[in-house]
């Protein structure tokens, strides 16, 4: 078996390598949570291509642009994986709303935090409940906060482990793999929206624009929802290794 710590020093793996990993370290302890960006696509298709039985969660926020909802049937079409599909919790949505407002996020950050907080933050919390490590879809080039990134890391506050798969690939890298494996993606990828997420808080970037600029683009901060905000860059401690992994 691979040693997890070669990922980051070594550019031998690759992030099909990584992925091999975490389904034989983790088997049904390791979840996916894919929003269905390139780069989530990507991974959904290695999955498949290697037989891996990861499974796939995603949030649907009730904000979702409807290109993304069209892309989830299409995937579903290609890959027959079942995506379980987490919401918000209905009542602190009413709440939230009734209080203020259905476009509370731009009248303050903290309106938007809360939102994001609501409708993305507890459903993967809820979702990663149980579990003891998780895939996404980072790359270090997309944001000053994620370039502390490393390929396998702790998330502390939620002590799970989480995999990077595709964190030193660049967007040039994601979609060369795109289009040469034909794999679906986004239809707003082709309107000029690298990143997306929320319909109300995704625009087009301009050209020279950093990828993420278009996210929240009316706030000048960091551009995160907070899913990717609680981990602490070291390779996770080996004693959280699963006992009972294949071979031990
Ligand atoms: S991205 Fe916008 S709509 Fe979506 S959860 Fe965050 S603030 Fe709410």
């Amino acid at each position: 078996m691979k040693d997890y710590q070669d990922f980051h020093t070594t550019s031998n793996f690759s992030a099909e390598d990584a992925l091999e990993w975490a389904w034989e370290e983790f088997q049904d302890d390791v979840v996916m949570t894919s929003s269905f960006g390139a780069e989530d696509m990507v991974i959904m298709d290695m999955l498949f291509r290697r037989k891996l039985k990861i499974k796939i969660a995603t949030i649907d926020t009730g904000r979702l642009p409807e290109e993304t909802y069209k892309l989830m049937e299409r995937a579903g079409e290609k890959y027959g994986i079942a995506v379980s599909t987490y919401f918000p919790d209905f009542s602190e949505v009413e709440s939230m709303v009734s209080e203020k407002g259905i476009n509370l996020f731009y009248k303050s950050p903290e309106n938007r935090k809360l939102c994001c907080s609501i409708r993305k933050v507890q459903p993967l919390n809820r979702l990663l409940n149980g579990k003891k490590a998780w895939v996404t879809g980072l790359r270090s080039d997309q944001t000053e906060f994620r370039k502390n990134s490393i390929v396998v890391e702790l998330d502390k506050s939620r002590n799970i482990v989480k995999i990077n798969p595709l964190l030193n690939w660049t967007s040039e890298d994601v979609w060369k793999y795109i289009k040469e494996n034909k794999v679906p993606y986004n239809e707003l990828h082709d309107r000029g929206y690298p990143s997306i997420g929320c319909a109300p808080c995704t625009r087009a970037v301009k050209p020279g624009e950093n990828e993420r600029a278009g996210r929240w683009w009316w706030e000048t901060d960091l551009k995160e929802c907070g899913i990717h905000m609680n981990h602490e860059s070291q390779p996770f401690p080996t004693e959280m290794v699963i006992k009972g992994r294949r071979g031990d």
